[in-house]
């Protein structure tokens, strides 16, 4: 299903294929200090981006990368960027996204470090962080 977004200030614009109809909420230490709370990341088949100029990336881990623009600073996405099957799988930020309807919150990662100020209504799939990194490992 296709999707098209953009950051804040419209600088950085892109039509993703959106590889479901879900999006996970992550909690861990390094999406709380990029995103400012919760990761909200929908998994993607595929990105063309129309307008990139000041799009940027930060190596954030060894296997990752994240996403943004460097005008206004929106968060965009999170990139796999390790060898393997999976690299180059990219989630794209929800709110980037011009039109959410009909996305469900999906899951919760790193449920153990989440924040106490707040928490997600809902039977979805909650993992801890040891069973994010067991999976991603695995
Ligand atoms: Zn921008
Ligand atoms: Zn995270």
């Amino acid at each position: 299903m296709s999707h098209s977004g953009g950051c804040l200030c419209g600088d950085v614009r892109f039509t993703a294929e959106l590889a479901g109809s879900s999006t996970g909420a992550c909690h861990c230490d390094t999406c709380l200090s990029w995103a400012g709370g919760p990761f909200f990341g929908v998994q993607t088949t595929s990105i063309t981006f129309q307008s990139d100029a000041t799009l940027r990336a930060y190596t954030s881990s060894e296997w990752a990368e994240r996403g943004f623009c460097g005008t206004c600073g929106s968060t965009l996405f999170y990139r796999l960027t390790v060898d393997g099957p999976r690299k180059g799988q990219t989630n794209i930020a929800l709110g980037s996204l011009d039109d959410t309807s009909g996305i469900e919150l999906g899951y919760e990662l790193f449920i153990d470090n989440k924040p106490s100020a707040y928490a997600f209504v809902g039977d979805h799939k909650r993992m801890t962080g040891d069973e994010v990194m067991g999976r991603a490992m695995s």
